[in-house]
């Protein structure tokens, strides 16, 4: 029999680590794995502001920041119309889980934000496996890539971003994964069998955890950390002293000041070769090399983008009625690439695009991975 006390249906946490809210029957945050003592009880700010209206927002992008816009629109206007464009064919999902959960299911219901019955609940339209080409600020619409046109009154852009693929050659290789979205992190699954080699380039956050999966998964594992230690930047040097120890004993094995030359093989990855000469054997390559902002939308609309799409204090761009928000925007020139980050932004682009004069604040971003 079954004795612990079940929280009241409904009932919702805050992961104080991250500041994700989910179900307070999940004991562990789905974003960034803390649990215990880390998580809250959360009690939702109530939004006294409503407009009422039959207004057309379109959102671009399948992520939590469009997810998050999509519901602070809902809240304040039962009215309007809200769809949600991703090119991805699964439903909105969490992202941060893809390294976390490699070898776990990464079926859609497992990892995604919220079920299909909260859309339909919401009223919110999802328009999966649907990629948006371009936005036409005159007529003020939409088109995806089957030449549908869409109108909005309100548009965001919610567009994430891409992983980075350094100039190397071989990095069209089967075999050679940078992992983003579910079907990379499948695909990089699929590859990974026990005994097998795994060489990871780049010994960030995200390259490190997926050696980690991969090391649990059975294989052999390289991390190529191209500085002299790990997270340089992140980190001081007893910091980074101590994670290097912590990976070492993981069995997992860094090069440092590693320059990666070449990725060899015919079809297939097969191994890779340093500039000092060194060859690593490779049945699977994992590029870890950070990310760049999806700007191409909007810079192809004349919005200004630097790193990433330019917003202003309440996540409007420089074209009057659309926002942008999450990875792919840039805030007092900064883009911060983490999920609570998206997740505020996205509220904030909703609550704007509603009509309310929501200031966005930056707080601290705790390091979560
Ligand atoms: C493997 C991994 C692990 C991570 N771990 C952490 C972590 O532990 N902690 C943390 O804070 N952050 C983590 N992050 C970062 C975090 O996931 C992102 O900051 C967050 O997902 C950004 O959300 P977003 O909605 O802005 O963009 P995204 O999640 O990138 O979503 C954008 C969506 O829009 C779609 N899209 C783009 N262009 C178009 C278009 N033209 N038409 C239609 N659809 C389009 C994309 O396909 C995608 O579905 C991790 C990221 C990855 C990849």
């Amino acid at each position: 029999m079954n004795t612990a006390a079940q929280p009241p249906v409904g009932e919702k946490v805050r992961c104080l680590a991250c500041g994700e809210v989910f179900d307070a029957s999940i004991s562990v945050c789905p974003v960034c794995g803390a649990s215990g003592e880390w998580l809250a009880l959360y009690v939702p700010e109530t939004n006294a502001f409503r407009r009422e209206s039959e207004e057309i927002f379109l959102i671009v992008g399948g992520g939590i920041a469009a997810v998050s816009a999509a519901e602070a629109i809902r809240e304040r206007n039962r009215l309007c119309s809200i769809v949600l464009f991703s090119e991805e064919a699964v439903l909105p999902y969490n992202r941060p889980m893809l390294t976390k959960a490699m070898f776990d299911s990464l079926a859609e219901e497992a990892l995604a934000i919220h079920p299909r019955s909260w859309y339909e609940e919401h009223g919110i339209y999802l328009m999966l496996s649907k990629r948006v080409v371009s936005l036409l600020p005159e007529e003020r619409e939409l088109v995806t890539d089957d030449g549908a046109h869409f109108h909005y009154d309100k548009c965001i852009l919610a567009t994430g971003a891409s992983c980075f693929i350094p100039p190397i050659e071989g990095t069209g290789l089967a075999g050679v994964v940078a992992i983003r979205s579910v079907t990379d992190a499948a695909a990089a699954a699929r590859r990974a069998e026990a005994g097998q080699n795994a060489v990871v380039i780049g010994g960030g956050v995200l390259g490190l955890e997926a050696a980690w999966a991969l090391k649990k998964a059975g294989c052999h594992v390289t991390v190529l950390e191209n500085s002299p230690r790990l997270m340089m930047r992140n980190l001081d040097a007893a910091a980074s002293a101590l994670l290097q120890a912590a990976v070492e004993e993981s069995g997992v094995a860094v090069v440092y000041s590693a320059q990666t030359d070449k990725i060899n093989g015919t079809e297939t990855v097969e191994s890779v070769t340093l500039r000092d000469g060194t060859v690593l054997p490779a049945d699977l390559v994992v590029v870890s090399c950070g990310v760049r902002a999806n700007t191409a939308l909007a810079q192809s609309a004349g919005i200004e983008t630097g790193r990433a799409v330019v917003v202003d204090e309440h996540m409007e761009t420089n074209l009057r009625g659309v926002y942008a928000c999450g990875d792919c925007a840039e805030f007092r020139g900064v883009n911060r690439a983490v999920w609570p980050v998206a997740a505020e932004m996205g509220a904030c682009a909703g609550a704007n695009a509603a009509g309310e004069a929501a200031v966005y604040a930056e707080h601290p971003v705790p390091f979560t991975f």
